[in-house]
């Protein structure tokens, strides 16, 4: 766990970061890591002095397994409320799905670091069918009452609802998967897009970096990859200029 900006820490989970958010005694988490990485959401809370009650609300960047694993957990047996966008909610509900599928991540493992990758997601729960049918839309538009005011960004493409959250206190974006950078499938560092592979609208997802190159902020703290400093318009060009990896 890393302190990237005031008060917002990236943890690190099987090849997928979330992000915690304090404000006094009070949390805002930003994803969940796969279903195997509860525990550790569980222990990256109580390593801040905070128990699960505290967290006021999850903020879903988007319904991908990878990041939606500990929300159940949280939700039923902490009664935290979980949000994403609008037009996301159907997609944590499972009215349909917009995710890669294991023949596609065969078909990504022929690295060595993919086969080593595919056989730690299947670990943490890659192949288990999650549904969250407790997932509400955000409140209210623009800026959420929550630790760290979080204000939500729409960035479609990866899937047809993601958002980032800008974290306007901290100068922090949480990126989600709409501008990573790094993933076992790919060699390159740095701000990039996710390969097409595992994007829903790839053309939509290049569209959607002009959302985040006009934020006022200089730590980008992506779904996957290491937290990353410098401003976002540097992020988008660097993302631009590398095309979606792959
Ligand atoms: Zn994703």
């Amino acid at each position: 766990m890393r302190e990237v900006a005031s008060n917002v820490f990236c943890v690190g989970g099987t090849d997928v970061n979330w992000v915690l958010v304090r404000d006094g005694n009070d949390l805002t988490l930003i994803d969940g890591g796969w279903y195997g990485d509860t525990e550790a959401v569980l222990d990256s809370i109580g390593a801040l002095g905070r128990r699960p009650e505290d967290v006021r609300a999850v903020l879903l960047t988007h319904a991908h397994i990878d990041h939606m694993g500990a929300l159940t957990r949280l939700h039923e047996q902490y009664g935290v409320p979980v949000y994403a966008s609008p037009r996301e909610v159907p997609h944590a509900h499972r009215e349909f799905l917009e995710q890669a599928t294991p023949l596609d991540i065969v078909r990504m493992a022929w690295r060595p670091s993919g086969v080593a990758w595919s056989l730690r997601i299947v670990r943490a729960g890659a192949l288990r069918h999650l549904a969250l049918p407790f997932v509400r839309p955000f409140p209210n538009e623009g800026a959420l009452d929550l630790p760290g005011r979080p204000f939500p960004v729409e960035c479609a493409g990866h899937t047809s609802g993601h958002s980032a959250f800008l974290l306007p206190d901290a100068g922090a974006v949480a990126t989600g998967d709409a501008l990573i950078t790094g993933h076992p499938v790919t060699r390159v560092l740095g701000p990039q897009l996710i390969t097409d592979r595992f994007a829903h609208d790839p053309s939509q997802a290049a569209a959607s970096l002009d959302a985040l190159a006009g934020l006022d902020a200089d730590v980008l703290v992506p779904g996957h990859g290491e937290p990353w400093n410098g401003s976002m318009k540097e992020a988008v060009s660097l993302a631009r200029s590398q095309g979606a990896g792959g």
